[in-house]
C-alpha cells in the first residue's frame, strides 16, 4: 500500500512534466540500464522495471510560480526559444563582459543600461545585489516550498580558449608583493562571509574559487599550492560552515583552473566530511572526457582515507570557452555520461568500486544539479526503487538554477508536497553580487538556454500552458 502510494506521488509530479514528446498517458518505465519514459505507477516491474502510473487531478507544477515571475518567465524563455532571437542577445551579453567598452555598452556607467538590464535579465536569474535583496529572494523560495537555496556569490574567473582571454570583471588588479595580504583574496573571503551571513536554515553555500583573483587563479592554474592566505580563508569559510551546518559547494569552473579546483575540494573533503556525512562537495562536470575517472580517483581516496565524498554532479557550462576536445564529441555522449555516473552512484556501483568481488563502495552523498528532466527524473525513480527493494543506495538532493526549468522543480516539489514531507529535496540555487559581477554569469545561463535548444522551447511551451490556463480561471470568475 505504501509503494502504492508513493508510487503515485512519483507520477503526480512526472505526470505534469511530461514533455510534448510523451503522451500523457503513456507509461514511464525505468530500464536497468536505467533509461527513462515517461509516466505510470512504480511497482516491482516482473521485467526488473520500474513503471509509474497516472495520477488524478494534480495541479500543473508551475501552478505555485506567483504572476509576476510567470509573465518575466515568458519573457525570457520567448527570447530563448528563439534562435534568431537568442543569438543577438548572447552576443550583446558577451560583449558587456569584455573589457575597456565604450560608455554606451559599460553597465558600470551607463545606468539606464544598468536599470534594462537589472529588470529584463537580472532580477529573474540572480538573487540581488545587497543582503536585504537576497534575504528577501531566499525567503520567497522557502514560502514556495524549496528546502533552501544554495547561494553563491558571483566574482569569479573565466579563461577564455578560444579568444586565450581571461574574464575577471569585478576583480580588481593591484600591485602584487607577495609579503602583503592580497586584496582580492581579502575580498573573496569577505564576500563568501557575507554570503553566510544571509544564509537561514536550510539554505547551502556555493564558492567559486576563482574569484580570489590573479595570484590564486595563477596557483590553480599551475595546479601549485595556493597561496597560505587563501588556505587560511578556505579553513575560516569551511569552520564557519560547520559550525552554521551549512553545507559547502565548491563550483566547477573553466578547465585552465578545474583541476586545481578539484584538489582544494579534495582536500578540503578529507578534512571536514568525516562525521558520516559530506560538509564539503566538489563539482563534476559530466561533458569533460576526463570525469569519470577524476570521480573514480576520488572515491578511491573516499575509501581509503575513509571520509564522505560530497559529490555534486552537472553537465558543464563552460562549453563555448572551452577547447573542445577535452568535451565529450556530441550531446548524447554528455547526457550518457551524466547519467552513468548519476545511476552509478545510486547504485553504488562504479567503475572498479562496487562491482562483485571488487573494493567496496565508499560513503557518498550525492547532489545532483540539472535541468534535464530525462536525467532528474530517471535519477529520482532510481534512488525510488532502491529505497523500495532495500537496496544500497546514497542520500540525494537535487538543485535547479533560479529562473530556470522551474517546471522541473516545482514538479520534484509536488512530490513531498503529495508525500507529506518526505519527497526529494529540492533546492534552487543562485547567485548574487553587482551587475558587473554577475554578467558573465548571466551570459552562460544564456548560452546554456542556446545549448539546449529542445527544453527551452518546451519549457516556454509549458509556461504559456500556465499562462493561458490562469488567464481562463480570471475570465471565469
Ligand atoms: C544547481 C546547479 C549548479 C550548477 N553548478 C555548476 C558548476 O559548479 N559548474 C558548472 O560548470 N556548471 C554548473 N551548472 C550548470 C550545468 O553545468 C549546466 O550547464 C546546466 O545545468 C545545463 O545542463 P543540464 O544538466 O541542465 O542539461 P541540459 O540543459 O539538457 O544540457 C545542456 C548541457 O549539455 C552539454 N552539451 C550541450 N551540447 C553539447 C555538445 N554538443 N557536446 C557535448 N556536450 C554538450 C553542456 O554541458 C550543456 O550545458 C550548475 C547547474 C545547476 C542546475
Amino acid at each position: 500500500m505504501a509503494t502504492l502510494r508513493h508510487s503515485c506521488h512519483v507520477l503526480t509530479a512526472h505526470r505534469a512534466l511530461s514533455t510534448q514528446t510523451c503522451s500523457r498517458n503513456s507509461p514511464l518505465r525505468l530500464t536497468n540500464d536505467g533509461k527513462y519514459c515517461s509516466p505510470r505507477i512504480a511497482t516491482h516491474g516482473q521485467d526488473g522495471m520500474t513503471t509509474i502510473t497516472p495520477a488524478n487531478n494534480t495541479p500543473a507544477p508551475l501552478a505555485a510560480l506567483p504572476t509576476g515571475v510567470l509573465l518575466r518567465s515568458l519573457f525570457i524563455n520567448a527570447i530563448s526559444s528563439r534562435p534568431h532571437l537568442l543569438r543577438p542577445a548572447i552576443t550583446f551579453m558577451s560583449y558587456l563582459c569584455q573589457p575597456n567598452r565604450s560608455f554606451v555598452f559599460d553597465t558600470n556607467r551607463n545606468k539606464l543600461l544598468a536599470g534594462i538590464m537589472r529588470r529584463a535579465v537580472f532580477r529573474h536569474f540572480c538573487a540581488g545585489e545587497s543582503a536585504s535583496e537576497v534575504k528577501q529572494t531566499l525567503e520567497r523560495f522557502k514560502s514556495m516550498g524549496f528546502r533552501g537555496t544554495i547561494v553563491a556569490y558571483a566574482k569569479e574567473t573565466v579563461f577564455d580558449y578560444n579568444r586565450n582571454v581571461v574574464q575577471d570583471a569585478g576583480i580588481e588588479t593591484f600591485p602584487r608583493d607577495p609579503a602583503d595580504s592580497c586584496p582580492n583574496i581579502e575580498r573573496w573571503r569577505d564576500g563568501v562571509m557575507e554570503t553566510i551571513d544571509m544564509l537561514g536554515e536550510g539554505d547551502q553555500l556555493a564558492v567559486k574559487i576563482t574569484g580570489a583573483g590573479p595570484m590564486v587563479t595563477d596557483a590553480l592554474a599551475a595546479r601549485g599550492p595556493l597561496p597560505k592566505q587563501m588556505c587560511d580563508a578556505m579553513t575560516t569559510v569551511c569552520e564557519q560552515c560547520k559550525q552554521r551546518h551549512i553545507r559547502l559547494l565548491i563550483d566547477a569552473e573553466s578547465q585552465r583552473y578545474q583541476d586545481g579546483i578539484a584538489d582544494a575540494g579534495l582536500d578540503l573533503m578529507t578534512r571536514y566530511n568525516r562525521d558520516g556525512h559530506a560538509l564539503v562537495y566538489t563539482t563534476y562536470q559530466a561533458y569533460l572526457k576526463s570525469t569519470a575517472s577524476v570521480i573514480e580517483s576520488h572515491l578511491m581516496a573516499a575509501l581509503e582515507g575513509r571520509f564522505t565524498l560530497g559529490l555534486k554532479l552537472v553537465r558543464g557550462a563552460y562549453l563555448s570557452t572551452e577547447k573542445r576536445c577535452l568535451i565529450h564529441d556530441t550531446r548524447n555522449d554528455t547526457d550518457n555520461a551524466y547519467n552513468a555516473i548519476a545511476h552509478g552512484v545510486l547504485r553504488k556501483r562504479l567503475g572498479s568500486l562496487g562491482a562483485d568481488g571488487g573494493r567496496p563502495f565508499p560513503s557518498v552523498n550525492l547532489m545532483l544539479c540539472g535541468h534535464n528532466k530525462e536525467s532528474v527524473f530517471s535519477s529520482y525513480a532510481l534512488h525510488q526503487q532502491r529505497l523500495l527493494q532495500s537496496l544500497p543506495t546514497v542520500p540525494v538532493g537535487f538543485a535547479q538554477l533560479q529562473g530556470m526549468s522551474d517546471e522541473v522543480s516545482f514538479g520534484l516539489l509536488q512530490l513531498g508536497q503529495v508525500q507529506q514531507g518526505s519527497g526529494p529535496e529540492v533546492y534552487k540555487c543562485s547567485t548574487w553580487g553587482t551587475l558587473v559581477e554577475c554578467l558573465g554569469y548571466l551570459t552562460r545561463r544564456a548560452l546554456e538556454n542556446r545549448d539546449a535548444a529542445g527544453r527551452t522551447m518546451s519549457e516556454y511551451k509549458a509556461l504559456k500552458r500556465e499562462a493561458k490556463r490562469r488567464l481562463r480561471s480570471f475570465i471565469r470568475l
